[in-house]
């Protein structure tokens, strides 16, 4: 079988570039390993899927405020395909295609049904509009180039086993990276694209959960709070967040974790010490902290130092602190007898409560691969191989990882359509 141009892996990236290959006219299909497309789409922002952000569409200066919620070796890389196609493109190409958005909080874009399932819904319906083959259940294994007609040689492995290869004179990568509970199965798109000749930046998990090293890990497990998170490696904080945090039964997830999670493996893969610290409250500075504390234990010196915070922190937090301070063994010490020392661990780990990070919660719970195949070895802005003219590659499977919040849907997007553009001006 023979098309212009195949498309490894019918993901976000993939779907979006089969589409806009199409429309600009080019014979394309698709070879997906999964018995159907954009499985992990399904996933995505708790089953609504986030399709994008719209408080980063500053006008003018749109690209440039999206391209600082990405991460890449080539930190210039992400650019040049944003201002191609970013947040403004990305709403009307939906709403093109039938599928409006609406946003909620943060300017979290979702699609109008609040369903994850719509946006493959309106994908697949795109693509029988558009006559587009889909060639499910083809594991591709190998691909290699020849100078002569047909170009690419693609081998793929169908679920009776069987082996068939495709032909085409085009070709475009988009099959993802490791992250995910099914993601990464083999032969991922790396191991291709590094049999082409590319080279891989070390993939780690990010936007992912991290595990703490805590003896009472399981009394703190289901707290959630606001509070500010800091990363520290070699007694700097290197990056901090504020949101709610929420602790389980192997450490720490919620919004700023996961955002700070990325620079958290990077050092853990380096072998350095990496500490959280936790400022339980973070719209108080630590004089203003003590100041409340300390009118509260004098209002209510009366009362036993459990009966005093029960109003202020969640109880099992309440339970928590009184066992780190050691009040656990003096149940009914009065407020009004509190010495200094105890107070000041109170204030202490209310404000800096540090844990040692031991690990990230690995690949299958992580929302993306920092890390990738090496951009400095495509063209910026078409995301044609230097090394191997005709391929292209979009999405994930590339060094180009973003922030939480529909920012890495928003990469596969872009990304998608830049490389399907590049491609058919190519041809044309
Ligand atoms: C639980 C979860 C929630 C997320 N929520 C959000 C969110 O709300 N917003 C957001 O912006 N991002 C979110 N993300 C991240 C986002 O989903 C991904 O970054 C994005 O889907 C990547 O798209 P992609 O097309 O590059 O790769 P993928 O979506 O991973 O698609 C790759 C495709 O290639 C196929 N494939 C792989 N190898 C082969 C092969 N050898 N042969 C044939 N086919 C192959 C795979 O089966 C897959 O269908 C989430 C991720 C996860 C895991």
């Amino acid at each position: 079988m023979h098309h212009k141009l195949f498309i490894i892996g019918a993901g976000a990236a993939g779907l979006m570039a089969a589409v806009t290959a199409r429309d600009m006219g080019i014979d394309t299909a698709i070879l997906e390993g999964n018995d159907r497309i954009g499985k992990k789409i399904l996933m995505t922002g708790d089953g609504r899927c986030n399709i994008t952000n719209e408080s980063t569409a500053t006008g003018t200066d749109e690209a440039i405020a999206l391209s600082h919620k990405y991460h890449s070796n080539q930190a210039g890389f992400p650019l040049a395909v944003l201002q191609q196609f970013g947040i403004r493109q990305t709403i009307d190409f939906f709403s093109f295609l039938g599928l409006p958005l609406t946003r909620l909080k943060e300017g979290l874009m979702y699609p109008m049904s609040l369903q994850a399932a719509a946006v493959l819904d309106i994908f697949q319906l795109a693509l029988e509009d558009r006559n587009v083959p889909v060639y499910l259940n083809n594991k591709v294994l190998d691909v290699t180039v020849s100078k002569n007609h047909p170009r690419f040689k693609i081998k793929c492995q169908t679920e009776t086993e069987e082996e068939v290869v495709y032909t085409s004179d085009y070709l475009l990568l988009s099959a993802g990276g490791l992250a995910g509970p099914n993601a990464g199965k083999e032969p991922p798109g790396y191991t291709l694209a590094e049999r082409l000749g590319h080279t891989l930046i070390e993939p780690l998990p990010a936007i992912v959960q991290l595990k703490l090293q805590y003896p009472n890990m399981r009394a703190l497990s289901t707290i959630k709070s606001q509070g500010q998170a800091h990363i520290i490696v070699n007694s700097k904080v290197i990056c901090s967040e504020q949101g709610e945090i929420a602790f389980t039964d192997y450490g720490i997830t919620g919004p700023p974790i996961l955002q700070l999670s990325r620079k958290a493996a990077y050092h853990l893969a380096r072998g350095e010490q990496v500490t959280l610290s936790v400022d339980l409250m973070p719209g108080r500075t630590e004089e203003e902290l003590v100041e409340f504390l300390e009118r509260l234990w004098e209002t209510f010196g009366h009362r036993t130092v459990a009966d005093c915070l029960v109003g202020i922190f969640n109880k099992k937090l309440v339970s928590v602190l009184l066992k780190e301070t050691g009040l656990d063994q003096q149940p009914e010490l009065l407020c009004q007898d509190l010495s200094m020392k105890t107070k000041g661990k109170f204030y202490r780990i209310l404000k800096r409560w540090e844990f040692k990070v031991t690990d990230t919660n690995g690949f299958t719970n992580a929302q993306v691969t920092a890390g990738g195949i090496d951009t400095s070895e495509l063209i910026e802005g078409t995301l044609e191989s230097k090394l191997v003219p005709g391929l292209y590659l979009a999405g994930e499977v590339m060094d180009v990882d973003g922030d939480f919040g529909g920012y890495n849907l928003q990469w596969a997007w872009s990304s998608g359509y830049v490389a399907a553009m590049a491609l058919a001006k190519s041809i044309q």
